[in-house]
């Protein structure tokens, strides 16, 4: 079979805690499903190649948008507890490694940029595992070691909530990301402990001050692994230009979400979004930034995405789309894989 796109290594899916809840246990990762975006077979025929696995804690908070006069907004999720927080990443951590070794090499968890790129290209899924949220650190941050030993290497710090380590963006539509402080002491102990260990710090959700003290304090690459231009959609938990350009500055990516709420310029919830919107984000932050910057985070199994795409199996219409608008295949390679793998090396040690 000749691919006709380029392989994805992708900054977010939320496959992991879907697997987890599907309480009828009919769906697998080793079967090709009607229900969810991702699985290895969908994978495999899609040309997904792996990417950042989220460990998400769900929370309590009702999720369903209210209207407001001129958008929408959905309240404030509660906080969760932390050894709540800590349990629920075990199992999810569990579950990939049950994963793993099920799948006879066809899935492997990367520990190291080499083992992420050597695995990649040989054709197996990889997974990096990532924390969305830093509930399941001590804010103390005495077992940071213990989640990297289990193989984390990816923390974001924030969801849409608050945490010991800093203030997660609301869902709220036209809003700014500009709401609440920056980060805690805490949160800036993790950011220095992250570097040190070798860990991304994932900026995405997090709001604009904690976004600031990020930059200013990180050594590493900024990365945000799904977000969009609020240039383009003014929601919250999108990014503006000056955080575009900070992130271009210090060497980082942007992976573009494919959640249609942060896409469509009225921040909808519609899944009746053309593909068009989604490649207009991504062709605005290259535009911006250059293609070295910009990555896809897509949100699969995490977010409602455009019906054209449906699921991991319209990545190939993506790429058409980027093509029509005059993205080489170079830039492609970049915006699929390469931007993230440079972003890994550089920041993942051992
Ligand atoms: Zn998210």
């Amino acid at each position: 079979m000749v691919r006709t796109s380029p392989l994805v290594f992708d900054g977010h899916n939320d496959t992991l805690l879907d697997l987890l809840n599907d309480r009828s246990g009919d769906r697998s990762f080793f079967e090709a499903s009607d229900r969810g975006h991702l699985d290895l077979p969908r994978a495999q025929e899609a040309g997904f190649g792996g990417g950042f696995f989220a460990l998400f804690v769900p929370g309590e908070g009702d999720l369903d948008p209210v209207a407001t006069d001129d958008g929408y907004e959905v309240p404030y999720s509660p906080p969760v507890r932390p050894d709540y927080a800590a349990a629920v990443t075990d199992e999810l951590l569990d579950l990939l490694a049950t994963i793993e070794s099920d799948a006879a090499g066809k899935v492997r968890i990367a520990r190291t940029a080499a083992e992420l790129r050597d695995c990649f290209e040989a054709g197996s899924l990889v997974a990096l595992p990532h924390l969305e949220g830093a509930e399941a650190v001590r804010p103390d941050l005495s077992n940071l070691t213990d989640l990297y030993d289990a193989g984390v290497r990816s923390i974001g710090l924030v969801w849409s909530r608050e945490n010991a380590f800093g203030h997660g963006v609301p869902f709220r539509c036209p809003a700014s990301p500009d709401i609440g402080p920056g980060l805690t002491d805490a949160g800036r102990d993790l950011v220095r402990a992250c570097n040190d260990l070798g860990i991304v710090v994932d900026c995405a959700h997090l709001n604009e001050r904690g976004f600031w003290d990020v930059a200013d304090l990180s050594n590493a690459p900024l990365v945000v692994t799904h977000t969009a231009a609020h240039a383009l959609c003014p929601s919250s938990r999108n990014l503006t230009d000056d955080q575009l350009d900070a992130v271009a500055d210090a060497g980082g990516v942007v992976g573009v979400t494919f959640g249609v709420s942060a896409l469509r310029p009225d921040g909808a919830f519609d899944p009746d979004t053309p593909l068009s919107v989604l490649a207009d984000h991504v062709e605005y932050v290259a535009d911006r930034l250059g293609p070295e910057h910009v990555a896809l985070g897509s949100d699969f199994d995490g977010a409602m995405i455009p019906d054209p795409l449906g699921d991991v199996r319209g990545l190939p219409a993506l790429f058409d789309e980027l093509r029509s608008r005059g993205f080489d295949e170079e830039a492609l390679e970049k915006i699929a894989h390469d931007n993230w793998f440079r972003v890994l090396e550089e920041t993942l040690t051992a």
